[in-house]
């Protein structure tokens, strides 16, 4: 894409009302509008990545069973009337329509999951079954101060699982958190699972996954020997104590910041619906729900947060809006320009994601803008390039810079 077309602008400043590291850095550089506290449009930029994450998302839980679906956002109040979200949830966001009715923005979707699984899930024979959604979500937060992290509406991918046992559950479970830690490992994060409490979702317990990050809104504590994490807030552990799980370690307390969850549900959904399936014995049985969360844009709020820089932005590769930003040092109708103008071209063609700076701007500005978009690959074509046929090639995130020809820029992987 040309940025000469691209209708977004790198801003100065962000807004001043904004404090969240994430959106000063993604308003500024034209990923997301801001429109109150909480709530942020996603602009072509901030689309690219959003739709690269949800990729990721989409293919692991696809390859784990789970079955995609779009469910409704706005909700009947007698839904959550009956498992009692309506009184119980405070983050509810609640309307009321003209005809004095009242709806529900879904917050969770519990509500509709259950009803639609009861309705197809008569037997033993159609369980487990794992339902999941990329969606809208929304959250009557007092204070939404995150950006991006934490809104009063985001999009989150939520997956429902049914099950026959609790064992069967806890089968599946340990297949979701290896989806998940795959996950996180391709969006460029390393996860830890804590053991936490359910808070008003459960009657039971919950996993957090967490990467490590001042940013953080959590204090975890962990053992650098073994897998073991646990929260602060519900750990009777403390820093310096030895690992609980093996021994090895003293555990080390950190910043987190949550990028998953998982409930396990039990059967208080299944219970509210009168939703039972009939099992081998040809009895009626309750069934065991599970609920898989990640919220899609806070991940890339918290991949801003984590991995940017005094410069700004740097995007893994792997959910990076473009691959290169190609960036022009000439000026319309001369060498340069055209050099740079049949490289893009060629890019193009040979499949690479490419942001072709093309503009009429001083090479300082190009940069700066450039290192604040935070683009993996930034490929420069000035007078020295055009004359010796040798490109800079810088990475983002390293700083390091390497001379390609165009035909090894062309196959990166030969
Ligand atoms: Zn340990």
């Amino acid at each position: 894409m040309r940025q000469s077309k691209l209708f977004t602008k790198i801003r100065r400043e962000a807004p001043a009302d904004e404090v969240a590291k994430n959106a000063q850095l993604l308003i500024r550089a034209g990923f997301v509008h801001k429109e109150m506290a909480g709530v942020y449009s996603y602009l072509p930029l901030g689309l690219r990545v959003l739709t690269r994450i949800e990729a990721i998302v989409r293919k692991e839980m696809d390859a784990i069973g789970g079955q995609e679906i779009q469910m409704a956002t706005l909700h009947p109040s007698e839904n959550w009337k009956k498992t009692g979200g309506w009184d119980g949830v405070d983050v509810l966001f609640k309307i009321q329509s003209r005809t004095e009715k009242e709806y529900a923005l879904g917050q969770s979707e519990e509500e509709i999951v259950t009803p639609i699984a009861q309705e197809y899930a008569a037997s033993y024979k159609d369980l487990p079954l794992a339902i999941y959604q990329i969606g809208q979500k929304y959250r009557d937060e007092l204070r939404a101060k995150s950006g991006i992290m934490r809104g009063r509406e985001f999009t989150m991918k939520d997956m429902y699982s049914f099950h026959e046992s609790q064992e069967d559950f806890d089968r599946f479970y340990e297949t979701v958190k290896q989806a998940y830690l795959k996950i996180y490992a391709q969006a460029g994060l390393t996860a830890k699972v804590t053991e936490a409490s359910g808070g008003a979702f459960s009657e039971k317990f919950s996993y957090e996954f967490m990467v490590l990050t001042d940013a953080g809104e959590d204090d975890i504590l962990y053992c650098e020997a073994c897998t073991h994490c646990a929260n602060v807030e519900v750990s009777k552990e403390k820093e310096g104590d030895t690992c609980p799980k093996c021994g090895k370690s003293k555990l080390k307390k950190a910043r987190a910041s949550e990028v998953g969850n998982v409930f396990d549900l039990g059967q208080k959904y299944p219970k509210a619906f009168g939703f039972t399936y009939m099992d081998k014995e040809g009895k009626p049985n309750t069934p065991i729900v599970g609920c898989y969360g990640i919220g899609i844009t806070r991940l890339m709020g918290v991949v801003v947060e984590k991995m940017a820089d005094e410069k700004g932005i740097v995007w893994p590769e792997s959910i990076a809006p473009f691959g290169v930003h190609l960036i022009s040092l000439g000026k319309a109708g001369d060498e340069v320009s055209a050099d740079a103008d049949s490289l893009y071209e060629d890019l193009v063609k040979a499949g690479v994601e490419v942001l072709y700076d093309d503009r009429d701007a001083r090479a300082g500005e190009k940069f700066a803008e450039s290192d604040l978009l935070g683009i993996p690959k930034r490929i420069v074509v000035g007078r020295d390039a055009t004359a010796s046929g040798e490109f800079e090639v810088v990475d983002r995130a390293t700083g390091t810079v390497e001379k390609k020809s165009r035909a090894e820029i062309l196959t990166p992987n030969a």
